[in-house]
């Protein structure tokens, strides 16, 4: 039987890829979205016209108290049994010229944005015994990168924090991993890596499809993953 899911940052260019799949998979997929409503609204009636069964979401990961009210009462009609951590910003600067707003924002959205939308949904998750909880990160937190002391230390974070909550959830059915995509075709990246740098930067000379990432997601997603936990999955075209 389908499971409930839910895409942060569904409405993005990897979001909206992992949205599909899972939904494809048969899945009941909640679509997240911050500020882009109507891009939420367009992928949610695609993956319904497809047959598929979808709702749109619209909340900012870094509301604590929001975050808590909205997702207890999700929670309470149907538990949450895939949930995918994908909403991430960058604002990248050499260190020395960082402002203090770029540290806290990238930090906020994309750790504590973690905690606030992954722990009210912990322990109705593990009532169900069954779980599946991916994030997904970022090459630039394993092998850094300049102009992202903020970004590679808030994925990094996430790296450590998938660990440590893979052994608190580990003998309740619930698997926690990681996903870290290298350069991937977006939005996001087309800004920051010309053709040229995607050349020289990947050994397999092109940029990742967000579907490429979507896959590995859904396969963590999956039965079929059912013993793997704690890990982070580089999709990279063998960056590292
Ligand atoms: P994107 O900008 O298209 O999507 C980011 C999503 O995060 C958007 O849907 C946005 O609404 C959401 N978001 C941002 N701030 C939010 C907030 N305060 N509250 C709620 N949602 C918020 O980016 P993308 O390229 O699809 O990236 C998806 C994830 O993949 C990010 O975590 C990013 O760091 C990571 N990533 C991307 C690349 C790449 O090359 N594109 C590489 C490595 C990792």
């Amino acid at each position: 039987m389908g499971k409930r899911a839910l895409v942060t940052g569904g409405s993005g260019g990897i979001g909206a890829a992992i949205c599909r799949s899972l939904a494809r998979r048969g899945h009941d997929v909640i679509v997240h979205g911050n500020q882009g409503a109507g891009r939420v609204e367009a992928l949610v009636r695609e993956i319904q016209d497809a047959g598929g069964e979808a709702r749109g979401l619209i909340l900012d990961v870094t509301d604590t108290g929001r975050c808590r009210a909205v997702l207890e009462e999700l929670a309470d009609e149907r538990p949450v049994q895939i949930l995918v951590n994908n909403a991430g910003i960058h604002d990248d600067a050499v260190f020395p010229g960082m402002r203090p707003d770029q540290w806290q924002a990238v930090l906020d959205v994309s750790l504590n944005g973690f905690f606030n939308i992954t722990q009210p949904l912990t322990l109705p998750m593990i009532r169900g015994r069954w779980g599946r909880i991916i994030s997904v990160t970022s090459v630039s937190a394993i092998v850094g990168n300049r102009g992202q002391v903020n970004y590679s230390a808030a994925k990094g974070a996430l790296h450590a924090a998938t660990r440590s909550l893979s052994l608190e959830l580990a003998s309740r059915g619930i698997t926690v991993n990681a996903v870290a995509p290298g350069i991937i075709e977006t939005q996001m990246s087309e800004d920051h890596f010309p053709p040229e740098a995607v050349a020289q930067l990947v050994p397999m000379k092109r940029a990742g499809r967000p579907e490429e990432v979507a896959d590995v997601v859904a396969f963590l997603a999956s039965d079929a993953a059912s013993y793997v936990t704690g890990q982070v999955i580089s999709v990279n075209g063998g960056m590292i």
